[in-house]
């Protein structure tokens, strides 16, 4: 392993991670200013009035309707809509929650769910932020299995409208943004029914509240109450007794109810129809895994420049204090994080780049990439979401007392980011999404997620999957058939090495699920759903396996797009630290199932010590390759920098916080 060169210019690292949407990361440092931090301290109802005031104040240069077609005052960029969500995470959680719910789940689901008329009715009014709406989906009793949702929707041909009603207390929408104070419509999720035949969940466009702001006749709203987080999102429930709908306001894009009660739909299947339009709206998930590694970005950066400037403990014949980056239990903290965030980086820009080619013209596009992009989102949502849970909890207690002062920005992080594990999908439910899409068997009987007991017969049909590579395939499999027969003969730092470990995990863990699957299937065949939970660990862990390798491949595919050498070696060392986490974290694994000798698997714990070492220098740089403005960072502490730098003379005791 050669040593890096010298110091490496933070811009350069900028503009490999700002990427493609560059110009939408740089309008957002330059607009948003200190108007539109989160202000520490106010009450919930403080907060709901701030945010609601701000949503209307965020700068047209923004182009925060960006994903919406230009006829209606959008820009026609779905990547460039979910980039501004990303950034907004960046200044104020509360406004990014807020504004995703209007332009991305409400407008979202009238752009991809409804039809002509109701773009023409709805669309301008949505973007410019005249109309505010809900995405009313989950209930009381179903969250993450929304297909059984108990609202009904009945169609009455004599008046020609829809009859939504709420039958019981857990068919309430619950948790519903927008809801509890600013909403005036909703899309609301319910049961069609019409001519006395079911047809599965479709969605409706409902009036809620009148102009003054009070509840419509049958509508009753409620406030779901304090939150942990997110003060600024007034979440809230919704009721609905026999209320009205026009039969015009069913967003029928996949399913249309005529004038006499005829149902028809060009997708005959309720299951795959339904997942059909949920996966219209990956755009959701995809902002959400983006802006949960937006929140990382600033609590690594508060966390990094903090460990810059204190001091704890002095080292025998130094005149100070040493740094507490100085020490290799912090860098063993914040570095593999660090590294891990520059990977996922690098897999979020991929997943954005293919969104919007997917969905970038006309929102149509062959299946098998959509239901591939909806694969990577759902994984991406779950491996970013919990990276930054952890490493926000990480960064918090890096930082020591000064961590936990909302006046240095990571309680509210932390408190903020917090749901994005659970909002968007639940991750638990969205990697078995991603392990269902690897069973080629299951994926191409049922499409996307479904129980999984009803498929008992799938089991015994499930195939070995081919893996489907990321970007740079070439240079992937260039790397990895270049990897010599046994290991002790290659590097531990040698980076086809790790792309086959990563891959060999993958597979292995795969194989082993689809015969356990299949013995399953053989041996319970009365107790199909037995079957899957019998194996659900191992499935999970297929999934992990599965968005790990996907997302070192995509750091290898990033890396090639920084020209200036010694940036890229910086970024390979960053690839390294984050390929030898992965496999320091797996050890365990890979040592039961002969992939790792002990002695290999020991030289990776002082390879990595070493990578920090020599990582140390450039701790700055990397955060500051994120190029969050000092402002947006919020944090009192970093402020004050210098007087926290002690010396041994003034500071000869602990601190006390
Ligand atoms: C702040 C906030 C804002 C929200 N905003 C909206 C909104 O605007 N619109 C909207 O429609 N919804 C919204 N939601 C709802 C959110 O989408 C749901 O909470 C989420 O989908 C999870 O559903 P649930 O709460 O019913 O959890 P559950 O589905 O009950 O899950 C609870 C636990 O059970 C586990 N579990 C569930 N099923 C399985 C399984 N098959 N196998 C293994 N484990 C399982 C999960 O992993 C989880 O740990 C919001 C929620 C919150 C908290």
């Amino acid at each position: 392993m050669s040593s890096l060169p010298g110091p490496v210019d933070p811009a350069r690292l900028r503009s490999v991670l700002d990427g493609r949407w560059a110009g939408v990361r740089d309008a957002h440092r330059e607009h948003l200013d200190e108007r539109f931090l989160p202000v520490y301290g106010e009450t919930g109802d403080q907060a709901r009035e701030r945010i609601s005031r701000l949503l209307g104040e965020l700068p047209v240069e923004l182009g925060i309707g960006a994903g919406f077609p230009t006829e209606y005052g959008g820009g026609a960029d779905v990547g460039g809509s979910i980039v501004a969500i990303e950034m907004l995470a960046q200044v104020d959680l509360s406004l990014m929650v807020k504004a995703g719910v209007q332009w991305g789940l409400f407008g979202g689901a009238v752009a991809a769910l409804g039809t002509r008329r109701h773009h023409d009715a709805y669309l301008r009014d949505i973007i410019a932020g005249r109309i505010f709406g809900c995405f009313a989906m989950t209930e009381t009793g179903h969250g993450s299995d929304v297909q059984q949702l108990r609202t009904t929707c009945v169609y009455d041909p004599r008046t020609e409208t829809f009859d939504l009603h709420t039958p019981h207390e857990a068919a309430r929408k619950d948790y519903i943004g927008n809801a509890a104070r600013d909403g005036r419509m909703a899309v609301v999720f319910a049961q069609l029914v019409t001519g006395g035949r079911r047809h599965g969940v479709h969605a409706w466009l409902v009036p809620i509240r009148d102009e003054r702001g009070d509840p419509l006749p049958g509508v009753t709203i409620g406030d779901a109450g304090p939150k942990a987080g997110l003060l600024g999102v007034d979440n809230g429930r919704l009721s609905f007794a026999h209320v009205r709908v026009p039969r015009d306001m069913l967003l029928d894009r996949y399913a249309q109810v005529a004038a006499d009660g005829t149902y028809s739909s060009p997708i005959e299947n309720d299951s795959r129809r339904f997942f059909t339009m949920l996966g219209t709206l990956v755009r959701g998930r995809v902002s959400v895994g983006g802006a949960a590694s937006a929140a990382t970005k600033s609590a690594l950066t508060i966390a990094v420049r903090y460990g810059d400037i204190r001091r704890q403990f002095g080292a025998p014949d130094a005149d100070r204090e040493v740094l507490l980056n100085d020490y290799l239990a912090h860098q063993r903290k914040l570095l593999p994080a660090l590294a891990t965030t520059y990977a996922l980086t690098f897999a979020q820009s991929e997943l954005v780049t293919a969104l919007a080619e997917v969905q970038g013209d006309d929102g149509t596009a062959d299946e098998h990439r959509q239901r591939q992009l909806e694969s990577r989102a759902a994984g991406l949502k779950a491996a970013q979401t919990w990276h930054a849970t952890r490493t926000i909890q990480m960064c918090r207690e890096a930082c020591g007392g000064a961590g936990y002062l909302a006046e240095n920005r990571l309680p509210g992080l932390k408190a903020d980011t917090d749901v994005f594990t659970t909002f968007e999908g639940d991750n638990t439910v969205l990697l078995q999404l991603v392990a269902k899409g690897l069973l080629t068997g299951y994926r191409d009987e049922f499409g996307s997620l479904d129980g999984w007991g009803r498929a008992s017969f799938v089991a015994e049909q499930v195939r070995e999957m081919v893996l489907e590579r990321t970007a740079a395939r070439s240079l992937i499999e260039r790397l990895i058939s270049a990897v010599p027969g046994r290991d002790d003969e290659v590097a531990v730092t040698d980076r086809g090495w790790h792309l086959k470990v990563f891959e060999d995990r993958e597979r292995h863990l795969l194989d082993g699920a689809v015969r356990r699957l299949r013995n399953g299937a053989a041996t319970k065949k009365d107790r199909p759903f037995d079957i899957f939970n019998d194996v659900q660990d191992h499935v999970l862990a297929v999934a992990a396996a599965h968005i790990d390798r996907v997302t070192l491949e995509a750091f290898v595919a990033g890396i090639e797009t920084a020209t200036d050498p010694a940036t890229r070696a910086l970024l390979s060392r960053v690839c390294d630290l984050y390929a030898l986490s992965v496999i320091e974290t797996h050890k365990g694994w890979l040592l039961e199932h002969g992939r790792l000798t002990p002695a290999r698997a020991k030289a990776i714990t002082g390879v990595v010590n070493g990578l920090l070492k020599e990582l140390r220098p450039h701790m700055r740089t990397l955060v500051d390759g994120f190029a969050i403005p000092d402002s947006w960072l919020h944090c009192a502490v970093l402020r004050e920098e210098p007087g926290r730098q002690g010396t041994m003379a003034a500071h000869d005791t602990a601190d006390h916080p």
